[in-house]
């Protein structure tokens, strides 16, 4: 398949959620934790081909929304965060954010503010399908038998469902279709419940693509509830691996796990090459589906030259927080035929469990010896393994 080109995503977030009965609009209130707009925010940063996120948002709530989203978003989305005020509908409101999408962006999605649990997999599956189409939306074909009632509650008729879809969002064009559906609109004074609606009405045709039951709009309290069992129940816990491995040399001193070792060799490396604190963050970034440690901090960048490795492991440990996650426990095997570890495996636990903002029972470090088999018994080099559990900050569990 062909790269996709650039993309963008606006997200309405006019609405004063009135049906919720609550004073502040419903994009702002808690969802296991976070803001509604926070999730969804997030969603569409986890997907790599957009570029931007345009948040149109209530006028009488733009400060808040923009000291919120910098509140809970990681300083590396900011960039392609832009926040305006929205309008009076929602049509008005996602003009707005259109117009805020740089000039590069050639694929739009339009997505609602309270649709916080979309899934990247739907946000792609759009995004494909509009790049080959042109228009296409999230929707999710109609389970239920449908009436048509009388005004005194007694049914008319049974309707067909054999054709009828729920529209969802999100809903995908190309930029110039859906800035032509919007000009029309404009024009001839159109107003549409959806941005499908307003290209069926200039004659662009759109499909659907199978969204998600979990992709569902919170309009009614008993939605939150919902979304909140739904959100704990997929946020819950993350596992994670990292190993590492160091070259023993003379010339430089021994750290492991932040401690410094009194030993006639030492761990060659860009950083301290403090092997142990290395197999840790390696294990936290794949519990974070981000990567690894040299991906982040890349041994050809000379701000990392002998660096304490303590550092990054703080930093890759606070892209865990900024995404909802505490450490649940480490543990970690150090492989070292010499020289004797033991004496200083609780100095290390604890440098590393206050990196993680936890309790040294968190962090359990082992030593072994491969009864001086491999290179690690000859000596040649020191290694480790880690394996930690992340556990939602805010989920049930
Ligand atoms: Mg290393």
């Amino acid at each position: 398949m062909s790269p996709l080109p650039p993309a963008g995503v606006v997200i309405p977030a006019g609405g004063a959620g009135s049906r919720f009965g609550h004073a502040q609009p419903k994009q702002f209130l808690e969802l296991a934790g976070l803001p509604i707009l926070v999730w969804t925010c997030r969603a569409f940063f986890a997907v790599e081909a957009i570029r931007t996120v345009a948040v149109a948002a209530p006028a009488d709530y733009l400060h808040h929304t923009i000291d919120l989203l910098q509140a809970h978003l990681p300083a590396h989305h900011l960039d392609r965060l832009h926040i305006t005020a929205g309008g009076a509908t929602r049509q008005d409101s996602v003009y707005a954010g259109l117009v805020q999408l740089p000039p590069e962006i050639e694929l739009v999605l339009v997505h609602d503010a309270a649709r916080p649990l979309v899934d990247p997999a739907t946000i792609l599956h759009c995004l494909e399908e509009a790049a080959r189409f042109g228009a296409v939306i999230a929707a999710v074909p109609v389970k239920d038998t449908l009436k048509r009632v009388d005004h005194d509650g007694t049914i008319m008729v049974t309707v067909d469902r054999s054709h009828l879809w729920q529209a969802q969002t999100p809903q995908a064009a190309r930029r110039q279709l859906l800035e032509h559906a919007f000009a029309e609109a404009k024009r001839t004074g159109f107003v549409g419940t959806d941005e499908a609606s307003l290209l069926e009405a200039v004659g662009i045709p759109v499909r659907v693509v199978a969204g998600s039951e979990c992709n569902g709009k919170i309009t009614l309290p008993e939605d939150l509830r919902m979304a909140a069992a739904l959100a704990a129940r997929e946020k819950s816990m993350k596992i994670g691996h990292g190993f590492d491995a160091h070259r023993l040399v003379s010339g430089r001193p021994l750290i492991l796990g932040g401690v410094s070792i009194k030993y006639e060799l030492g761990l060659e490396g860009h950083s301290d090459a403090d092997v142990v604190a290395h197999a840790l963050t390696d294990a936290l970034l794949g519990a974070l589906g981000a990567g690894d440690i040299g991906r982040h901090f890349p041994d050809t960048d000379p701000q990392y030259k002998g660096i304490d490795s303590l550092l990054l492991l703080s930093r890759v440990y606070g892209l865990a927080t900024q995404q909802g996650f505490r450490l649940g426990n480490a543990d970690i095997t150090i492989v070292c035929q010499r020289p004797k570890l033991a004496p200083y495996l609780a100095a290390m636990s604890n440098n590393l469990a206050r990196c993680c903002a936890s309790d040294p029972t968190a962090v359990n470090i082992k030593a072994t010896t491969t009864e001086k088999m491999g290179y690690t018994g000859r000596g040649e080099g020191i290694a480790a393994h880690a394996v930690v559990l992340l556990r939602s900050s805010h989920g049930s569990a």
